[in-house]
């Protein structure tokens, strides 16, 4: 399949009313301070929902404050979120990142953010260590109720699909891409729509095309389907 062109806006519309009409109402996420958003996105990376809460919980109840996290014995952090997975990667990253913070800030708390632009927003946390586009997408949106769309693993893999994104495109690249492209006021819904269609529907390994409700939009439905494959 050749990729042409991003979708236009009307399509990408299409595919959130049928998500939502097929998935119900839109529910968000539990709305976290930045600084914890972004420890909890660190945690959520390569394991399940389930996993990183456990580890976020966990995190936070070996540790009063932010400031004790950053001066602890690494080996202690990675003891407390153990249950995250890859705790030996993700505690030296989480100390880096409030280190920084505090560096910068003269604190762990990211308040000073507030009245910045999204852009800026951006600008300053993919500047922190380790922090990409998808975590600062992540706590633009959860946290700090602004217009992001956070490209994870099944947004990437569905839009992918979609053709709304080249293939082989990095999630970086689909961040480019789409960041702009997607309406702003259905950024966090389309996201949070998108993740669970990647878990339920549009899986990994043997997609349901056949009754996917975006089939007639998705042309890797269509040749999967064409081919008896889906
Ligand atoms: S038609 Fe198949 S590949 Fe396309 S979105 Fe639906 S499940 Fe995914």
């Amino acid at each position: 399949m050749t990729w042409q062109a991003p979708p236009d806006v009307r399509r990408i519309r299409a595919v959130q009313r049928r998500l939502r009409r097929q998935q119900g109402p839109f529910e968000g996420k539990l709305r976290l301070p930045p600084v914890d958003e972004l420890v909890a996105t660190v945690l959520s990376q390569h394991t399940s929902d389930v996993n990183s809460a456990r580890a976020f919980a966990s995190l936070k109840r070996r540790f009063p404050s932010w400031e004790e996290v950053a001066d602890a014995p690494t080996a202690e952090v990675a003891a407390a979120i153990r249950a995250g997975g890859i705790a030996n990667q993700k505690a030296p990253r989480i100390q880096r990142i409030l280190a920084e913070i505090e560096r910068r800030e003269g604190g762990i708390d990211l308040g000073a953010l507030e009245p910045l632009a999204d852009s800026e927003v951006e600008a300053y946390l993919t500047s922190l260590p380790g922090v990409g586009p998808k975590t600062a997408a992540c706590v633009l949106v959860f946290s700090m109720g602004r217009a992001a769309f956070p490209i994870d693993t099944h947004v990437h893999r569905v839009t992918a699909r979609l053709g709304w994104i080249p293939p082989g495109a990095t999630a970086e690249r689909a961040h480019q891409i789409l960041g702009g492209l997607v309406p702003a006021d259905i950024r966090y819904d389309l996201h949070v729509a998108l993740v669970t269609h990647g878990r339920t529907v549009c899986k990994a390994q043997r997609p349901r095309c056949r009754s996917c409700v975006l089939l007639d939009l998705c042309p890797f439905g269509r040749a999967t389907t064409r081919a008896g494959r889906g």
